[in-house]
């Protein structure tokens, strides 16, 4: 006998709530999950419908009260179907509860908390409401109601006009806007805030591709393969490559999701879209309530709009034929989640594409080693756009300095000497300066200022961290093994060895010293707590009201300074040993992105960058900006350690009040998921060993298929399940970990 895990309804309350029901023979070799059934609820046996998550071949109660699918919907999927599929895969995949992963996925509704304005707009379409208005205009006494359809029919932006807009313009509306609202002509929404300029018309204009362009939009199309890297500088045209991509998928009647890093959700970006897609295209940003993001999606369900674009959670617009997914800048940190479940974007993407069989293009100026090393092995088509479109000033030019020589050189200064004077020319010269600081939030790596040698773990090949708790211990993040700190460098008996660390206030207060005159401005998290002050300081700085804007990674993603012709890294080494097998690839990119930062004018750009290793690849392959050469010897390291792509990696974090208990659960872990086909490293200290009371201990297991990996996290979760030390206890499990 088979039973089915259905939920009879789709609303946020009901699905944490899952009925068993018996799945009658007939209707055995049909049903699947996210299948459409009908089946009798309640004692009067109403008849409603639900959807299947799940089977089981053992009944939760008696099987005698249980009572039997009545039918299953036949006909195409519908879109929840595939939503409660991908629901299905994200559960077993990133090891989460049906109700985590369908809250993630399906567009509920949730109870919305005051704060939002209603909006109306219209209910039908402008053939329609203009040809009810020239009916009703014909009587003097429905004057209100006609110039209220007017002001919607204005209303170009389809963003809705609030009843308080409407006042100003027409007399007391309030009952003939009940009147239009009750039969049907206009309707009630949730405003959103976030305003997109659109003029309301399209350009209409024609762009010709360039050859390269012709050649990526034609081979993606025409190819076989599901998934696309589009691999070009910024610039390079890109953005008019899935513009033409996405007109193919709207004219055979499909639909398309563009998802972007939220920090380039910028207006101008998206204002591209909709001048050429007009209303057909909606925005979607983490600022948005929930009531708002559930309006956009009944939206797209309902056919009314057919391009989403927004941060990882449109992923989950339910579009009924979505036929394109592109994911850009698809490196970002920010695809990966960091609440359960933990996703990553491009592969949810993957599979999505994979039940409703449409294309995935992944584009990057630096992609993921892993995606590039896909599409090098074929697994991925590859398309290459080679210059930028537009001429301009090109590339910035790029100069390493040694920070070793500076010292020899008596210079204890954070600046070198030469970015003194790169500094001082532009300060004379009115032109504005970047400095980038690219920390991670937790300094701490162990390095010699003579040499520039960094202790690494032996076994795991990546930067060992000083402890601040336990003094004079360095320890691996991966696998826990400790060292005392030595008082000498083991490579040149230098005594100047020590913890790495440097904060943008301290920056910021040298800068203060170095260079009186200059006005400062300081972006990082600390200092953008506020929801608009990070906007506001960008606005600030792009207006020219400071010389110097200094910041962490937010400051070199994306955002466009015509004026900035100098980019200072004051330290590429502390995103180098960062303590995780990703730091070379992180350096990377944020030293090519510092570099894209500087002379995007008339001007042309120089990028400045420090370091004790200029001889370190992820450096010199930045300066060269020669993205080829980074993956041949990335590439190299994560074969030999076996991460991936040559691996998968699973982080299991273990966390509890008490230390002790922390520490006794992890072990008990690491036993149950031992096996001889994977790599259990012993736990470790977190990167934050200790948060918010509870201490963090990790084990990272590292396995050849990512089938081990899953296998192996059902041993430890039936045991988190029987033993009752865990009750107590957080565990959260992570696939390929990024931003631990
Ligand atoms: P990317 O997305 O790679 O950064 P974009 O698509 O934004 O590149 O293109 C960069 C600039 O070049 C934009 O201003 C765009 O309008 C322009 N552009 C792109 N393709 C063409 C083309 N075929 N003809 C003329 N201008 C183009
Ligand atoms: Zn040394
Ligand atoms: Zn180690």
């Amino acid at each position: 006998m088979k039973y089915a895990d259905i939920i009879v309804d789709i609303s946020l309350e009901a699905l944490d709530r899952v009925f068993q029901y018996i799945v009658p023979e007939t209707l055995v070799s049909d049903i699947q999950v996210g299948s459409q059934v009908l089946v009798p609820f309640g004692k009067g046996n109403r008849v409603l419908r639900g959807y299947v998550i799940g089977f089981s071949e053992e009944p939760e109660y008696e099987p005698d009260k249980l009572k039997e699918i009545q039918s299953i919907q036949k006909g195409s999927m519908v879109v929840e179907s595939q939503m409660i599929r991908l629901a299905d895969w994200m559960s077993r995949m990133y090891g989460c509860t049906h109700a985590q992963s369908l809250k993630t996925v399906l567009s509920v509704r949730r109870k919305v908390r005051g704060g939002t304005k209603k909006v109306y707009c219209l209910a039908v379409s402008r053939a329609e409401a203009e040809s009810e208005m020239k009916k009703l205009a014909v009587q003097p006494r429905f004057a209100s109601r006609v110039a209220l359809l007017a002001l919607l029919l204005d209303d170009n932006e389809g963003q809705g006009i609030s009843e308080t807009e409407m006042k100003k313009k027409v007399p007391s509306p309030t009952a003939a806007l009940r009147t239009l609202v009750k039969h049907g002509w206009i309707k009630v929404r949730e405003a959103s805030d976030y305003r997109i300029p659109y003029s309301g018309a399209k350009d209409g204009k024609t762009v010709h591709l360039t050859l390269g362009q012709q050649q990526a939009v034609e081979g993606i199309c025409q190819d076989g393969r599901m998934v696309h890297l589009l691999y070009g500088v910024t610039g390079s045209g890109k953005t008019e490559v899935y513009m033409q991509l996405i007109q193919r998928t709207l004219a055979s009647g499909r639909q398309a999701i563009v998802l972007i890093p939220e920090i380039s959700l910028t207006y101008q970006n998206i204002a591209r879209f909709r001048q050429r897609f007009g209303r057909r295209v909606s925005v979607m940003n983490s600022r948005m309530s929930d009531g708002e993001r559930y309006d956009q999606y009944i939206q797209a369900k309902n056919g009314e709009i057919d391009i989403m674009i927004g941060p990882r959670s449109a992923l989950f617009t339910p579009f009924p034929n979505l036929g394109l997914l592109i994911v850009d800048e698809e490196q970002d940190g920010a695809y990966k989640s960091d609440t359960t479940p933990k996703y990553h974007a491009v592969d949810v993407a993957i599979q999505r594409m994979e039940m409703c069989g449409g294309k995935v293009v992944l584009g990057s100026a630096t992609p993921s080693v892993v995606t590039y090393d896909r599409a090098m092995r074929g697994i991925y088509g590859l398309h290459r756009l080679e210059d930028r479109v537009a001429g301009g000033p090109g590339m910035a030019k790029t100069c390493v300095i040694d920070l070793r020589e500076e010292l020899k050189q008596k210079n204890y200064s954070i600046f070198s000497r030469r970015l003194q004077k790169e500094m001082e020319e532009r300060l004379e010269r009115k032109e504005q300066i970047l400095l980038f600081l690219n920390r991670r939030g937790y300094a701490g790596f162990i390095s010699c200022r003579s040499c520039g040698h960094v202790i690494r773990c032996p076994h795991c090949d990546i930067s060992m961290t000083l402890h601040k708790a336990e003094q004079n211990l360095l320890k691996c993040h991966y696998c826990g093994m400790t060292l005392p700190m030595p008082d000498k460098c083991p490579e040149c008996g230098s005594s100047y060895i020590g913890a790495f660390g440097m904060g943008t206030q301290k920056v910021a207060e040298m800068l203060a010293k170095r260079f009186p005159q200059a006005r400062i401005l300081r972006a990082d998290r600390d200092s953008m707590r506020r929801k608009n002050s990070s906007i506001e300081v960008f606005q600030a700085f792009a207006k020219g009201e400071a010389d110097i804007l200094v910041g962490t990674q937010m400051i070199v993603k994306g955002h466009d300074f015509p004026n900035v012709t100098l980019v200072g890294v004051l330290a590429a080494d502390l995103s180098m040993f960062s303590g995780d097998y990703m730091a070379g690839e992180r350096t990377f990119q944020l030293l090519t992105q510092a570099a894209g930062r500087a002379g995007r004018g008339e001007k042309p750009g120089l990028a400045v960058i420090q370091t004790y290793q200029p001889e370190h690849y992820a450096v010199t392959c930045a300066a060269a900006q020669d993205y080829e050469a980074f993956y041949r010897q990335e590439i190299l390291y994560r074969r030999l350690m076996h991460y991936p792509p040559a691996g998968h990696m699973m982080a299991v974090v273990v966390e509890h009040m008490d230390e002790m208990m922390a520490r006794e659960g992890a072990i008990l872990l690491a036993g149950v998921m031992a096996d001889e086909e994977i790599q259990v490293l012993p736990p470790a200290d977190g990167f934050r060993a200790k948060e918010k009371d509870y201490y963090r201990k990790v084990i990272y297991i590292k396995s050849n298929e990512i089938n081990g990996l899953i296998q192996c996290r059902k041993r430890a979760q039936s045991l988190i399940h029987s033993d009752t030390l865990f009750r107590e206890m957080n565990v959260q499990f992570d696939i390929n970990p990024m931003n631990l």
